[in-house]
């Protein structure tokens, strides 16, 4: 089956190395675990332009970002199930090149492609990145995407995509999607796919 694969806090564990970036920087000590939402500048209580201002110093050149525990393990062996993965990520296209030089480095050759939903700035407010994640889910024929956001999977499986949520301390409190499964741990993944009759 073809399986839909964002990337940050899926495959790269980005805020765990963008508070190491920032505490360093601020004289700060925030940990991921503080994050029971995604909107980052809420929690670290700055404006928004703050937080785009470090997203152009982290993700703008090559950094070195750990993968999520056992994300190298689970991709390969749905690959050896057989499965095509699809990376869609919301990340702004103007961080294509140190991107794919990252998934290469833990990845390579894992992916049949790598999509990115926001053509624009990032945290532009004219892009539509859920919709546009949709439309590359079906352009790619996704059949099941994997997201640590809730919102992502919501309008996917209203799509008629199966969902496979990441559980973090940022989702545990939204509801869960539709068709949607939660999980600890990326060790659980391949076997859930496997264990569906596929
Ligand atoms: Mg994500």
């Amino acid at each position: 089956m073809i399986i839909g694969i964002d990337k940050d806090e899926v495959l790269a564990q980005l805020l765990k190395y963008f508070l190491s970036f920032y505490n360093q920087r601020e004289g700060t000590s925030f940990k991921p675990e503080q994050f029971h939402t995604y909107r980052w500048e809420d929690i670290l209580g700055v404006p928004l332009e703050k937080i785009i201002e470090y997203t152009y110093l982290v993700l703008g050149v090559d950094q070195p970002i750990e993968p999520v525990p056992y994300a190298v393990e689970g991709i390969q062996k749905l690959r050896e199930q057989g499965h095509e993965l699809v990376v869609v990520t919301a990340r702004a296209e103007l961080f294509k090149e140190p991107t794919t030089r990252w998934l290469d480095q833990y990845f390579k050759y894992q992916f049949r492609g790598v999509r990115f939903a926001n053509k624009g700035a990032p945290f532009d407010k004219n892009v539509d990145c859920i919709k546009n994640k949709i439309r590359i889910c079906e352009e790619e024929g996704i059949e099941i995407m994997i997201e640590d956001n809730p919102k992502y999977l919501e309008a996917c499986t209203q799509a008629g995509l199966r969902g496979i949520l990441l559980n973090y301390p940022w989702n545990l409190n939204e509801e869960t999607p539709i068709n949607t499964i939660r999980v600890n741990s990326w060790r659980e993944i391949p076997q859930y796919i496997n264990g569906n009759g596929h």
